[in-house]
């Protein structure tokens, strides 16, 4: 019996494609936690299964990133919220922010928001820009939004605000806060994730020496860009890594 028919009775909307989001997310949570960007049982990663966005799967309230399956993920409605009234929700930030996202971006088909340790780092200098001075900053080179008006928890007219501040990047830098990443894939989200954490790891190592910074000119970081968006199959490539790992490993996340 393949996985679609042992999940069938999960929900109406299933089909194939559906159960393969869940088993990425599921494994895109699992390497969230091996690589230390989870916070306690906080934070959420969404991805849309319909066409406007406005059905999407998330975490449930209370489940560690590390044991998360794919049956796990809650499929709820960003304009229904009824979608709280059960005993597993999802935070009540957590559907928040990513219904007003998937509303309000629906090309966004996966959003991941961490307080990843570098990254939210960077959102608590006053000037929270990343600079160009090695190859995984310059990816990242004109592809980050900053919002600089913090206002509290991620709720209401807080998540409205934070959803619209995004366009078209797929890094925003949520000062005094933390990251949120906004792909057209789980894994183009994820490989996103690490290597904006990454670049940052780099970035305030190099801060911590006080030594002056090698930063490159807008035009080689620009080319470095561009060079990154054109390389062939990298995201696919790294998350596939992830997953067979993960196949080996922990097999359970599927379930
Ligand atoms: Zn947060």
């Amino acid at each position: 019996m393949n996985k679609l028919a042992e999940r069938s009775d999960l929900d109406p909307h299933l089909n194939l494609s559906h159960w393969q989001q869940r088993t990425e997310l599921a494994c895109a949570f699992r390497w969230a936690a091996r690589l230390g960007m989870h916070e306690s049982i906080a934070n959420h990663f969404s991805v849309a299964v319909s066409a406007d966005g406005r059905e999407f799967l998330i975490n449930p309230y209370g489940t560690h990133f590390s044991r998360i399956k794919a049956s796990d993920l809650l499929l709820v409605n960003a304009d229904d919220p009824t979608s709280l009234d059960r005993p597993d929700a999802p935070d009540i930030t957590a559907w928040a922010l990513h219904s007003a996202l998937h509303r309000n971006q629906p090309q966004a088909r996966c959003i991941l928001h961490t307080h990843s340790k570098y990254a939210t780092a960077l959102a608590c200098l006053a000037d929270s820009r990343l600079p160009p001075i090695e190859q995984n900053s310059m990816r990242f080179f004109e592809r980050v939004a900053i919002d600089e008006g913090f206002d509290g928890m991620g709720l209401g007219d807080e998540a409205e605000r934070v959803s619209r501040l995004l366009g078209d990047k797929p890094i925003l830098l949520m000062g005094n806060h933390g990251l949120l990443v906004a792909a057209s894939s789980i894994a183009q989200a994820f490989d996103d994730l690490y290597y904006f954490e990454r670049a940052c790891e780099t970035y305030i190592t190099a801060l911590s020496t006080g030594l002056p910074l090698r930063i490159t000119s807008d035009e080689i970081a620009r080319k470095t860009a561009q060079q990154w968006l054109d390389y062939p199959g990298f995201a696919d490539k790294h998350f596939a890594a992830l997953l067979k790992i993960l196949d080996q490993d922990e097999p359970d996340y599927c379930h």
